[in-house]
């Protein structure tokens, strides 16, 4: 028996009528002690605590490294309830920011754990285990070398909206633990531009994989769309709240010409990726649905014309609501089926991926491999298309401009890395080079 939370699908911030629901994850029932805490992580209020972990200046500018533990003063922490559940806190009580962090955390942990075959071990070994800090005066989120940090948006209004209650920016956060313990960091020299970019498409993956985890977004995106997923908001835009909200979609049309001259900021350099595996999500699913004789070929057809064609779209909507009427539970299979196409492929990948010189084209050619080898090739035309039409390792990223840095908390949890573990030989991801070149066929 697992473990209830009260966790918002999405935030209240923007409908403040959402209300958060009850999700069970997977930690044992009575595992969980105040924090909430398991033997892996724990979640911390610090009060006090003045500035995130990471790469700080001190009051005379020089650089210093702050990491965990926190060792100050705490607010009282979340308790479970005699059964050992956390759901009876409510979004007006102590702790309840608290469990609902820890909540996403674990539940975005139980979805990825399923794709990646094995439960994720942390990138760092100098802690037994992750601290997540809440820290509400500071505008971001990030995650280093033993800890998950979450800040707030400040809204020009006067607003402060607190990432703890934003399921998508805190899976967003678990997407990079998965990248730094299964891919890992490129050794010094070897990093590439995209392998930034990767970091960033990935992790917005991740986010994305896990919500469709919640039956009622599954249902909300179908209601909304009929199953037409290129309208689909809910999964097609992350969080309104994020830190980088305005340049974060995965339903984009941004392609690799845009990067081949320089970019800023690796939140933009990701879109290409991130746009072409969400367009590669909607064409798996698009063809489930003609396997499952739900719409026609012709109809799929139309829908792919429609991406480039605004006259197609008035047809292809009229079809999808009436394919969707005569068989709804079809289209929830369906989707579910794509996610989880979709979902095992990314685990693969990211599995058989090395990261020095990694670039978006390793991604595609990758998962190509990964295609031939669960499903003989089924999807290889999609796959191709798809990144094709992003001008993916036709065209590569250019130089870095300047400019975007400060919002860049990849580059402040890697120099968060003790040196000493960037020069560990880092043998089977060596073994995982040849092994993927080799798959590729290159
Ligand atoms: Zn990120």
């Amino acid at each position: 028996m697992g473990t209830r939370f009260r966790l918002f699908v999405q935030p209240p911030f923007e409908d403040a009528r959402s209300s958060p629901e009850i999700v069970e994850v997977s930690s044992p029932l009575g595992s969980l002690t105040a924090g909430p805490a398991d033997n892996r992580m724990f979640v911390v209020e610090p009060v006090g605590k003045t500035g995130p972990y990471g790469v700080n200046r001190g009051p005379l500018g020089t650089p210093y490294i702050y990491l965990p533990p926190w060792t100050g003063k705490i607010l009282e922490p979340a308790t479970p309830d005699e059964c050992g559940n956390f759901d009876y806190l409510r979004p007006s009580m102590a702790g309840f920011e608290a469990a609902h962090v820890f909540g996403c955390v674990r539940f975005t942990l139980d979805v990825w754990e399923r794709y990646l075959g094995k439960p994720l071990t942390w990138h760092f070994d100098h802690y037994d285990r992750l601290e997540i800090s809440i820290l509400p005066r500071w505008d971001n989120a990030q995650y280093g070398y033993g800890f998950l940090e979450v800040g707030s948006q400040f809204e020009n209004d006067g607003h402060v909206l607190p990432f703890s209650l934003d399921f998508d920016v805190i899976a967003h956060e678990v997407g990079h633990a998965i990248i730094f313990s299964v891919l890992g960091v490129p050794r010094p020299g070897t990093e590439y531009p995209e392998y930034l970019g990767f970091q960033e498409a990935f992790s917005d993956c991740v986010s994305l994989i896990a919500a469709m985890h919640f039956p009622s977004v599954i249902d909300n995106v179908l209601m909304e769309t009929r199953g037409n997923l290129y309208l689909a908001n809910r999964l097609a835009r992350f969080s309104e709240f994020s830190p980088h909200r305005q340049i974060r979609s995965a339903n984009n049309k941004r392609t690799m010409a845009e990067f081949a001259r320089g970019w800023k900021d690796e939140h933009e350099l990701s879109q290409p990726l991130t746009g072409a595996i969400f367009d590669i999500l909607v064409d798996i699913f698009h063809e489930s649905l003609v396997a499952r004789s739900l719409i026609s070929p012709a109809v799929e057809d139309l829908a792919d014309i429609a991406e480039f064609d605004p006259t197609a779209e008035a047809p292809v909507q009229h079809a999808f609501d009436r394919a969707f009427a005569r068989n709804s539970d079809g289209f929830i299979e369906a989707l579910l089926d794509a996610r989880d196409i979709v979902g095992t492929y990314l685990a693969e990948t990211l599995w058989a991926l090395a990261p020095d010189f990694l670039d978006y084209g390793d991604v595609a050619r990758t998962m190509l491999a990964i295609d031939r080898n669960e499903s003989g090739g089924q999807f290889a035309r999609i796959i191709s298309r798809n990144f094709g039409q992003r001008a993916i390792d036709e065209l590569h990223a250019g130089a870095h401009v300047k400019g975007g840095e400060h919002r860049s908390h990849v580059l402040s949890a890697r120099t968060l890395l003790p040196i000493d573990y960037l020069e560990l030989p880092k043998m089977n991801y060596r073994e995982k080079v040849l092994l993927s070149r080799s798959m590729s066929g290159q």
